[in-house]
């Protein structure tokens, strides 16, 4: 039964037993502190709390929800969507628990004929709170539910109630035994053991939740509060999972594979050249993409945008989860314009709002996968050039911290770090990255403790800055190296006199080249030296309180005292990048307000060594013409040596002069204006900047992003990095023409597009052929059926490059050439780019003598060290170890004898 049907059959049945049919409420519901609708009865809640008079005694609806904390289970267990539809029927005051439980039986085992679910009733279980003698007593004596299959459960598994004092009431719950194929059979009795949600979840379904709204409770945490009395107006409201319903009456084996959602599946199985039932790891991924791209279409066409918070950020995370899985599968290429259509296509006849809507829907879908593609594109490009250098120092791991900055800074996931790790043969240091995490969260929570109780501790320093009366003169605009003495050394935040190495330290000079971090700039790291032969290597510069310079670092040499004389030199290579990136930053700023006005004001910035992140208040994406010729403009710049000066002046004086300064950014009376080019960008800047635009060789721009409401981000490479990047696709696309034997490399893509086209028409005609083989294969096939314990086996080795697709078609076809008549059991195997794969299928005579195809393979998969699993009459595995395929198919041959014997 198709799920739309499903959705029809339940607003006739309630229809005809006159209630009231609601259309479905939007996902997102008026009130702002409810993130979604969870559920059919989100609402009726003032209906059933109360504070409004029901205007229908009973009502019904299928309605649209969201439950974003399924969202690990996706895949994972056969039943949880992070979309789904929850049909619902409700009375406020009308009839109550036994009318409820008469309505549910009817629709459930009324058959498909007469309009009903058609559930075999024997297979139906039902859930109830242990003290509900009333529906205990309805369900077994009236309905005539055999009391091994009803259930009592303690409060705390089969209440519901609203979190406060109010309405609360026990529930019953409607189950579907899938069979003792799918788990060990519950044990009822005086203690239960019902397998409950969580352990026994593959077998018996809980498809439909009726809630009798009965008491009134009183005050208490979770489960454990008095019940005051009856209410004066009970109600009902149940739930059942339209989509758990479906894929039960389509004997499938989850809810990702009914009609609404495989579809979709199928394109992305395609698209990546996976096949679905295969490797586990992939069919998770599968059905994380059939799942995600559905609920994002359902919330965009409610209004959700994607966001950085609240709701656009679920939708946000739901459409990249869907593009990571297409990625982890392989497929790299944009995918939402391939899936997003299908999803609709199969949406629409339930939700006709969609067609319309679509453009507008797909645009925004469509651009967050690009945005996020382009963070995926900048970290690739920054992981080529860490691994790179791994690779060239001769490591093989990639630091934790590395891969920390990745995730942390680039959004970049950290399963793709792994990923494509491993395909450079490198390793990820797993456990520094979990440590690098863990540090953040420990130093989020801190911050949040310092935010909370009102102070950081800046005490020491604000003493040491009154101590030494005024600020610490920075020398790093003209020098590298600064001859001063040591005023003061904190060692774990306290005040030393003396300490020896090795040591943790951070010191304050009397006058310093070091820069510390500040406007977006990177601090300096360098050395300094003592007198006496102590060596601090600087790893960090801070300003704690303003005009207070504090470098930390450690003590690797000697000892360090209070007054001691010191060298400290700054690592004028880092800083050199630093200063170009600085300098980059400034003149990209200037060509975006030439190009797009000046309301694209600068929202931060981030300058490191080579590279350069500008973040700036624009409403929509940077068109890449526009970028173009951004980086154009800058480049022409860098060649024509424009001249950087820098001035003090007063801050009236700058404004005068159109000094574009930072927006919320304090600034003392006397402010540094940096110049390019005379007045051409003209910025209040306290940053290091190289002296002529000439220096800083070549900016290119990586990509462009929004970052959140109304904020862009560009990044670059600059100076020798962007030089490396280039050399490299330089080098990548001389590799290609070579490879692809083109003569200059404009002709790359339409050769490209030949060769595709060529091998689409290939795969076309070896597909045809590779059909036309298998048939004639499979009469001969049937004649070396062997005969075990009295039952027919085939057991065949198709050999290299045959696909799960094909041996699937092969091992029905052999199956129903072998007939009825007898037991059958079929078990083709193949192995393709070194997988082997296995396809068993068993005759309904061979199921009777105890033959599930499913049990069989999961017996062959281990012989060959793979894994799989199915129903009885199919089942499919892989993965191993082709060289052991003959194993598996002995396997196969014993496990049916042991059978038969046993
Ligand atoms: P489960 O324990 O299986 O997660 P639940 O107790 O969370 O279910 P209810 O809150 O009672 O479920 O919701 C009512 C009905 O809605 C369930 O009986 C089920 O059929 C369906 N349902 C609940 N969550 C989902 C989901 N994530 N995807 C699909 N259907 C669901
Ligand atoms: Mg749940």
């Amino acid at each position: 039964m198709r799920t739309s049907e499903i959705r029809h059959r339940w607003l006739d049945f309630f229809a005809k037993k006159n209630h009231e049919i609601v259309p479905s409420s939007s996902l997102v519901s008026s009130d702002p502190s409810i993130l979604f609708t969870i559920a059919g009865m989100v609402p009726f809640i003032p209906y059933i709390v109360g504070t409004e008079k029901a205007p229908y005694p009973r009502a019904a609806s299928v309605q649209k929800c969201i439950r974003t904390n399924d969202i690990e289970n996706v895949g994972r267990t056969t039943r949880h969507g992070t979309f789904f539809q929850m049909a619902g029927n409700f009375s406020f005051g009308d009839y109550f628990k036994t009318g409820a439980i008469d309505l549910s039986w009817e629709l459930l085992t009324t058959s498909q004929e007469d309009g009903g679910f058609g559930f075999d009733p024997e297979r139906l279980w039902f859930t109830v709170w242990e003290q509900d003698e009333e529906s205990y007593r309805h369900v077994t004596e009236v309905v005539g539910l055999d009391p091994q299959r009803v259930v009592r459960l303690p409060r705390e598994e089969i209440f519901w109630d609203t979190g406060q004092p109010g309405p609360a009431g026990p529930c019953g719950e409607w189950h579907y035994d899938r069979g003792p194929e799918y788990g060990p059979d519950a044990v009822t009795g005086t203690v239960p053991e019902w397998p409950g949600d969580e352990k026994g979840e593959d077998r018996y379904i809980e498809i439909w939740n009726l809630v009798f709204d009965q008491y009134l409770r009183g005050e208490g945490k979770g489960k454990d509060y008095p019940l005051l009395g009856e209410l004066d107006q009970k109600s009902i409201d149940t739930g059942l999972g339209v989509e758990r319903v479906a894929y039960l009456l389509q004997g499938k084996q989850n809810m990702y594979e009914i009609d609404q959602i495989f579809p979709v599946i199928e394109k992305a199985q395609e698209l990546s050249g996976r096949a679905y039932g295969g490797d586990e790891e992939d069919d998770v991924h599968l059905r994380i993409i059939g799942d995600h791209v559905r609920s994002a279409l359902m919330l965009v066409s409610d209004g959700v945008r994607p966001g950085n918070e609240g709701r656009g950020y679920v939708l946000r995370r739901l459409i990249r989860r869907a593009v990571r899985s297409m990625r982890l599968l392989g497929y790299a290429q944009p995918s939402m314009p391939a899936l997003l259509p299908i999803s609709k296509s199969l949406m629409v006849e339930s939700y006709p709002e969609l067609e319309a809507d679509f453009p507008r829907i797909s645009e925004i879908v469509y651009a967050e996968e690009e945005a996020f593609r382009r963070t995926l594109e900048t970290g690739t490009s920054i992981f080529e050039q860490l691994a790179g250098e791994v690779k060239n120092g001769g490591g093989r791991v990639l630091a934790g911290d590395d891969a920390f900055r990745l995730h942390d800074t680039y959004g970049f996931p950290i399963d793709l770090t792994m990923e494509m790790a491993q395909e450079v043969g490198l390793q990820v240091d797993a456990d520094a990255f979990r440590g690098a995490m863990q540090e953040q969260r420990e130093r989020a929570r801190a911050d949040a403790a310092a935010k909370k109780s009102g102070h950081t501790d800046t005490a020491i320093y604000n003493r040491l800055l009154t101590e030494r009366g005024g600020e610490v003169p920075f020398l790093g605009y003209t020098e590298d190296t600064v001859a001063t003495t040591v005023e003061s050394v904190l060692v774990d935040g306290k005040l030393v006199t003396a300490v020896e190495a090795p040591a943790q330290v951070e010191v304050v000079l009397a006058s310093t080249p070091f820069y510390a971090e500040s406007g977006g700039q990177l601090a300096d790291q360098g050395r300094i030296t003592l007198t006496g032969g102590g060596l601090i290597e600087v790893d960090d510069v801070q300003k704690p309180v303003r005009g207070l310079i504090v470098h930390r670092g450690r003590l690797v040499e000697g000892s360090l005292a209070q007054g001691a004389s010191a060298i400290a030199t700054i690592d004028g290579e880092r800083r050199g990048a630093i200063a170009r990136a600085h300098t980059a930053t400034h003149m990209v700023h200037e060509s975006l307000r030439e190009e797009l006005g000046h309301s694209a004001t600068q929202a931060g910035s981030e300058n490191s060594p080579g590279r350069m992140r500008f973040d700036f208040r624009y409403g929509q994406a940077v068109p890449k013409s526009v970028l173009e010729q951004i980086e154009g403009r800058v480049n022409t710049l860098l060649q024509d040596e424009l001249t950087v000066t820098d001035q003090q002046m007063s801050l009236d004086e700058a404004k005068s002069l159109g000094a574009q300064a930072l927006f919320g950014e304090k600034y003392g009376e006397v402010v540094r204006v940096v110049s390019i080019g005379g007045d051409w960008s003209r910025e209040l800047c306290g940053g290091t900047h190289v002296s002529s635009t000439g220096a800083i060789g070549t900016v290119q721009l990586m990509g462009e992003a929004s970052i959140g409401s109304g904020v862009r981000r560009v990044d670059a490479l600059v100076g020798l990095s962007a030089y490396r990047h280039q050399a490299k696709e330089h080098a990548l696309v001389s590799q290609l023409s070579e490879l692809l034997k083109v003569g200059a490399a404009e002709e790359l893509p339409e050769r490209v597009r030949v060769l595709t086209q060529r091998m689409k028409d290939m795969e076309k005609q070896l597909a045809a052929l590779r059909g036309q083989q298998l048939q004639a294969e499979a009469g001969r096939l049937v004649d070396s059926t062997t005969e075990v314990a009295g039952i027919r086996v085939l057991t065949h080795d198709a050999g290299e490059g045959v696909a799960a697709g094909d041996l699937r078609t092969l091992a029905l076809d052999l199956r129903s050439r072998l007939g009825e008549d007898s037991p059958v059991t079929v078990a083709v195997a193949g192995h393709e780019s070194g997988r082997a794969a296995l396809v068993i299928a068993t005759n309904a005579a061979a199921r009777e003598r105890g033959l599930a195809a499913g049990s069989l393979l999961r017996i062959a998969a281990e012989a060959m060290g793979g894994r799989g699993g199915g129903k009885p009459d199919m089942a499919q595995g892989g993965g191993g170890e082709p060289a052991q395929v003959p194993a598996a198919l002995a396997a196969v041959h014993a496990a049916i004898e042991a059978a038969q014997d046993a």
